[in-house]
């Protein structure tokens, strides 16, 4: 694939696109895949995959009216009269233990931060505002005027969340803090959705597996190795074709082998302008393709679309086995990514179209991607009329960046779309948007943080 801007003839079926007409282009198209099977895991297992049901609290959390401080709970009644208030300690109440007696008016009780509010008490006076007088459970504890109001530093019953209220939606990515809230309701596991399939080829025949001797003008297959890793670390199955040679019969070959396995076949190199048109007669006779060239660097050759999967492949039954009868003979819907072949260009284009478009697939929620402005320590040449993405480091500001808080970023190395180590040094893309021009030393612009992108 050549990087250049020159003209370059369109094949047969293929359109001009700017990154958001592909990306809009995508998201018209695609449909949660309609295998919706879930199973029960454990909490243990839960976290990065996809919730298959609503998480309806079977509790009122907290579970009952607590204190939200160390100090002497009362009723709130006796402040009524604007002055100060004197009480009589008549005990002291522990997280956990719940207190025994009624507190009777013009009583208070210690309390610790969590302890079940007495019966009889609605208030809580911090420690710190109390005077207290004598032993601090049996004591004389005087508020002050004006201290405190009526019904403060209780945490009330279902405050935080109601029994029979959802906890967590249905398409919700489990996080580390969903998987704690799915504890504290008691909860042992959740239903999930089994993980997305996605089938990864490399094509090219100069492309060699890692492994195996490196004859001269070859290349290691980096792609393959890539893209399954950033699908799996999106919660989904990665399975591995191979490689495959630039030749019609085997590229029919590892299709169809991926239609019978898998919801979402992803490959790369072989679909540039002047690659063999097999490759578009082998997808055409399995579904209905579309070829794009994208304005956008690096990147640029993308075909995608619906590839219809053999009658009764990857049909289930509602438990989760293969299905029988009707179910089995519908088939139904795989979705084909095919990326350049340059290794960042892969990533790249992964990172704008593919990883969403997955997360939508699987029936997630997807989470908007991590932005965020930061100045540019040094110019960046660009030209209007496509997106650059630059391979970059951000930074909190330095002086030199102007002196202002906030985030600086510079690019990290060669930009070559060949130039896998300087996307390894990244920690972040530098999205120069299809209008833009240069950008002179100092100016903000776009970042997506690979951080929570991948
Ligand atoms: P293509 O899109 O097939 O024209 O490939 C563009 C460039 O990417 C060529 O230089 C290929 O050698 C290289 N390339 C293609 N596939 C891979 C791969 N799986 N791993 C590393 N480089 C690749
Ligand atoms: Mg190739």
């Amino acid at each position: 694939m050549s990087e250049d801007l020159g003209p370059s003839p369109l094949a047969a079926g293929e359109r001009n696109l700017s990154v958001q007409e592909a990306r809009a282009a995508i998201t018209r198209s695609l449909v949660p895949l309609p295998r919706r099977e879930s199973t029960p895991v454990a909490l243990h297992e839960a976290v990065g995959r996809v919730l298959a049901a609503d998480v309806v609290s079977p509790i009122d959390v907290p579970a009952h009216d607590n204190s939200a401080m160390d100090g002497y709970a009362f009723a709130g009644g006796a402040l009524a009269g604007g002055g100060p208030v004197v009480l009589r300690a008549a005990g002291a109440v522990y997280a956990g233990r719940p207190f025994a007696a009624r507190v009777a008016g013009g009583q208070c009780v210690r309390i610790m931060t969590g302890a079940v509010m007495p019966e009889g008490t609605d208030t809580v006076v911090p420690l710190e505002l109390a005077q207290v007088q004598g032993s601090p459970d049996q004591g004389e504890v005087r508020i002050a005027a004006g201290t405190i109001r009526p019904g403060e530093n209780r945490r009330k019953r279902g405050e935080d969340l109601a029994a029979g209220k959802p906890a967590l939606r249905a398409g919700r990515v489990l996080r580390p803090a969903d998987v704690g809230l799915a504890a504290s309701l008691g909860l042992t596991a959740v239903p999930v959705m089994r993980p997305l399939k996605v089938a990864i080829f490399s094509t090219g025949d100069e492309v060699v597996a890692p492994g195996a001797p490196l004859p001269p003008g070859c290349i290691y297959d980096s792609n393959r190795y890539a893209l399954a890793a950033a699908v799996r670390r999106l919660g989904m199955e990665a399975i591995d074709l191979g490689l495959v040679r630039d030749d019609r019969a085997a590229l029919a070959a590892v299709v169809e082998r991926a239609l019978g396995e898998a919801d979402v076949v992803i490959t790369s190199g072989g679909v540039s302008a002047g690659d063999a048109d097999y490759t578009r007669d082998v997808l055409a006779a399995h579904g209905d393709v579309s070829f794009w060239k994208v304005a956008m660097r690096p990147g640029r050759p993308f075909a995608f679309g619906p590839l219809r999967r053999p009658p009764g492949a990857g049909a289930v039954d509602a438990a989760g086995k293969p299905a029988q009868g009707a179910a089995a003979r519908t088939g139904d819907t795989s979705w084909l990514f095919a990326l350049p072949g340059n290794p960042v260009a892969a990533l790249v284009t992964f990172y704008a179209f593919v990883r969403e478009a997955l997360l939508v697939l699987a029936a997630a929620t997807p989470e908007p991607l991590p932005q965020l402005s930061a100045r540019s320590t040094a110019a960046i040449r660009k030209r209007p009329g496509r997106t650059e993405f630059q391979r970059a480091i951000v930074e909190p500001a330095t002086e030199a960046a102007g002196g202002a808080p906030g985030w600086q970023v510079r690019l990290s190395g060669s930009q070559g779309a060949g130039v896998l180590r300087s996307m390894s040094e990244a920690n972040a893309l530098v999205v120069l948007g299809h209008e833009q021009g240069s950008v002179a030393a100092g100016e903000p612009v776009t970042v997506w943080l690979f951080e929570g992108l991948v």
